[in-house]
């Protein structure tokens, strides 16, 4: 049974490889041409299998260190993260290139960047969202192309809905933080009074994306300069697109599948789960445990998001099924403020909406599961600090499953400084069909492909 299975996938990939010739010179988004050395072909794919959705998770900043200080600290070190049990994982290079000279890499990415990385398929410069370095163009995105192809779509984030993760599948702006209409100063050529597009919440609503869920509701209170809905709100220009509009966990819960949603729980980022002792200089903070559980009740958590977002996008499926992306943004944005049980929290809560599409996938076996981040960060685990012998930045020592202690370290600024992200390469993980594809060594720009073939268009 086992040889003949393999011979059966040894078939399907030349046959696979043979129609793969045939279709790619014509359907690449990318242009490879302007900067061959950074960027080369994806690798042959190893399966072409059938998928019907597709469940990507973004942990912004979830490097391998994020990833196992989170597992270390929940579960133990022997223990697994619901995340940990996708079959087939990778790594991807995740650089960026030179706003000035695009020829060169930016070892250090943003989120912005990276995530028009695997969003577009194209490298472009920190701040980006979807727009070519230099010439600021728009790049079409892997959620337009399923929208064009009949996917239902949704964008789940616990940062807000403009921040740079949920913003790379829907707007295109030359600066990230032009959120909001009133947030424009970076970008005026993008402005809707300057005949543009305007700015990311407007474009997010004018993209009719299905479910939209998140934080950022101070982005959509303000006032629209231009076009059709001159003079409203960005939430009352999103009703008139025929969006119901929901602002607690209650409204959410009774959201029902016949309009499109926008969910907007908070005014900027969502609340984070746990709390802790930030990390502080020798001798660190703790040993101390993590406080679960702060997440206000009002407030649904990712997993609750991630479940109706689902229920709602399968209720609306018609043949060609759903494209969700779902981001643990804080993530980062405790790891950028050296807070391990924030960060920790954030991680797990992260996993546990892994788990509802797990689960999910249990009974729509042709969904294709992918769980990555963005980029790496800072936080380390370091041997325990003594007076000779300890970081010069800042730590905290915790008190992990395993009843052991653990110190994590943030080193990548002066303490008290925001902690940087760093320019490592990440984990790719994936299951369902066409989840080998992921494996060995990628670029983030490659992931943009193996979803585009997922979904048949590429
Ligand atoms: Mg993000
Ligand atoms: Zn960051």
């Amino acid at each position: 049974m086992f040889l003949f299975k393999q011979r059966k996938f040894f078939l399907t990939t030349i046959v696979a490889g043979i129609i793969l010739s045939f279709t790619t010179a014509s359907s690449s988004n990318a242009d490879y041409s302007k900067f061959p050395k950074f960027h080369r072909f994806p690798n042959q794919p190893l399966s072409r299998g059938r998928v019907q959705n597709i469940i990507l998770f973004i942990g912004d900043g979830m490097g391998d260190s994020e990833i196992t200080i989170a597992r270390n600290y929940s579960v133990g070190a022997a223990g697994r993260l619901f995340i940990d049990t996708l079959p087939f994982t990778g790594e991807y290079t995740t650089y960026s290139i030179q706003e000035q000279n695009p020829k060169l890499p930016d070892y250090v990415t943003d989120s912005a960047a990276s995530g028009t990385g695997w969003a577009t398929g194209n490298k472009t410069s920190n701040g980006r969202i979807s727009t070519t370095v230099g010439t600021d163009k728009d790049l079409k995105t892997i959620l337009e192309l399923a929208k064009q192809r009949g996917y239902k779509t949704g964008d789940v984030s616990t940062a807000e809905l403009t921040d740079a993760t949920p913003a790379v599948l829907l707007s295109h702006v030359s600066d990230r933080s032009c959120q909001g209409p009133q947030d424009m100063a970076n970008c005026p050529q993008d402005k809707k009074s300057a005949g543009g597009p305007g700015s990311i919440a407007e474009q997010s609503i004018d993209h009719d994306v299905d479910v939209l869920l998140g934080g950022g509701k101070q982005r959509y209170d303000q006032i629209i300069d231009g076009g059709n809905y001159v003079g409203k709100t960005v939430i009352d220009a999103a009703k008139a697109r025929g969006y119901q509009v929901v602002t607690n966990a209650a409204q959410l819960q009774m959201a029902q599948p016949a309009s499109k949603l926008l969910g907007l729980f908070s005014p900027g980022n969502m609340s984070l789960e746990w709390a802790g002792q930030a990390a502080i200089p020798y001798p660190g903070s703790g040993p101390q445990r993590c406080i679960e559980n702060q997440r206000p009740t009002n407030e649904p958590s990712l997993a609750d998001m991630t479940n109706k977002a689902i229920s709602l996008l399968k209720q609306k499926a018609g043949r060609g099924g759903f494209f969700l992306q779902v981001e643990g943004a804080s993530i980062d944005k405790r790891d950028h403020a050296g807070n391990p049980c924030e960060q920790i929290g954030e991680t797990v809560a992260l996993d546990r909406a892994v788990k509802v599409a797990l689960e999910y996938a249990k009974n729509h076996p042709d969904t294709l599961i992918v769980v990555t981040a963005d980029h790496g960060h800072t936080s380390q685990i370091i041997p325990p600090p003594t007076a000779s012998n300890h970081s010069p930045g800042k730590f905290s020592t915790l008190i992990t499953a395993d009843e052991a202690e653990m110190t994590v370290n943030y080193a990548t600024n002066l303490p008290a400084q925001s902690q940087e992200h760093t320019g490592t390469q990440v984990r790719i993980a994936a299951q369902g069909p066409q989840g080998e594809n992921v494996v060995g060594v990628l670029d983030q720009t490659d992931l943009f492909h193996i979803l585009a073939r997922a979904i048949g268009a590429e």
